[in-house]
């Protein structure tokens, strides 16, 4: 820490992302949710030279092609549209700015580990709501609160959907304070609460094409909601970093959700592959929460988390395993290809069988 540090972020805990690991052509790269098939081939095909000699001009800091593209892939007007640098940098707008009145947050106990670090360093109150049993967001839980509601739905590192009537009590039950919804992962399988948007001025949708559009490295989010709220995200947008998507994401972002086919392809297979992994681990003894995304959560009785992770790590297979003593059993493993989880299923079968399996779980 350097002396030129303000106090007010001297005990600031930063974000852990995923491992990115340098050889990760080697590994098997589970850890951290991307999506294992390509972009859309149009996202390819239209970065061409004449499109980074653009680069010396700024982009377009209202990202207006783009954020046409996304309403209309939604139905929605423009306005209702603001994208931003990820959905990260959507959801530090809202915790910076929509804490509403009481500066309080409410999310889950356990949910995207980033809501309490962004808490923190906007000055916001961030209150954990308890989980129900194996980890259920209980709706009941968040009805009359008295600041902003942020939930993911599918949950993570969990996986567990709400359905859009669940959604839609939050909704009804708190008239008065915005309840963000963070759908990152709600193109494998969960309802979406999109459609309530024309009917709850207090809904704000977050979604990426990090995940089910195959850009994790294009930086590309958005919230999709009411117009008023999409106003206040611009003005905070235009406080802060006016061009924060370049020129090269956006052009990305355009053809990965005009092409609708690939979309839907490459999310069914995703699924497909989900549900096919999920019960050759069941088979394998482990408990599989049920998933609604492009991960499982798993734990097995015979094997900690720690050491399970420790183990797969040997056969380059790299997954994520968080340190929270609430979830330190279990691991989080992204759906990859077919390909890819036969050989975390190869490799869990002697991880297994090896006695090592026994006394690592005791020591981990
Ligand atoms: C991956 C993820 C994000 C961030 O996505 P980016 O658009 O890549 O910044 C947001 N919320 C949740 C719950 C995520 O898992």
């Amino acid at each position: 820490m350097s002396r030129f540090l303000n106090a007010r972020y001297e005990t600031l805990e930063p974000y852990t992302p995923g491992e990115q690991p340098k050889n990760a052509g080697k590994l098997i790269k589970l850890n951290t949710n991307e999506n294992p098939y390509p972009p859309a081939p149009g996202v390819v095909a239209v970065i061409d030279d004449r499109k980074l000699v653009d680069l010396k001009l700024y982009s377009d800091p209202e990202a207006a092609a783009l954020t046409e593209a996304i309403a209309d892939f939604f139905g929605l007007r423009k306005g209702q549209v603001i994208a931003g640098n990820g959905s990260d940098e959507i959801l530090a707008f809202i915790f910076m700015a929509l804490q509403g009145k009481s500066g309080k947050v409410y999310y889950p106990e356990i949910s995207y580990s980033f809501y309490p670090v962004y808490c923190d360093i906007f000055g916001a109150k961030g209150i954990k709501v308890p989980l129900g049993a194996d980890f259920a967001v209980e709706p009941a839980d968040y009805f009359h609160k008295d600041g902003t509601i942020v939930i993911t739905n599918p949950n993570a590192p969990t996986g567990r959907a709400l359905s859009r009537a669940e959604i839609e009590s939050i909704l009804e039950a708190n008239r008065d304070n915005l309840v963000v919804i963070d759908e990152a992962y709600v193109d494998f399988g969960a309802e979406s609460a999109v459609g309530l948007i024309g009917r709850y001025d207090n809904l704000l949708v977050v979604q990426t094409f990090s995940k089910s559009r195959s850009l994790a490295g294009a930086r590309i989010g958005y919230a999709l909601g009411n117009e008023a709220v999409i106003a206040d995200l611009n003005r905070i947008k235009f406080s802060f970093n006016p061009y924060n998507l370049n020129r090269l994401s956006i052009l990305a972002g355009i053809e990965a959700i005009k092409d609708r086919a690939y979309f839907e392809e490459t999310r069914g297979r995703i699924i497909k592959t989900r549900e096919a992994f999920t019960a050759e681990l069941s088979a394998l003894g482990f408990h599989v929460l049920p998933s609604k995304a492009n991960f499982v959560f798993a734990a097995s009785d015979r094997i900690s988390g720690g050491a399970y992770f420790a183990a797969l790590r040997k056969f380059n297979i790299l997954v994520r395993h968080f340190d929270d003593e609430k979830i330190a059993n279990y691991v989080r493993i992204t759906i990859g290809t077919p390909k890819e989880m036969r050989s975390l299923i190869a490799a869990t079968k002697q991880i297994l069988e090896s006695g090592a399996a026994a006394s690592e779980g005791l020591n981990g």
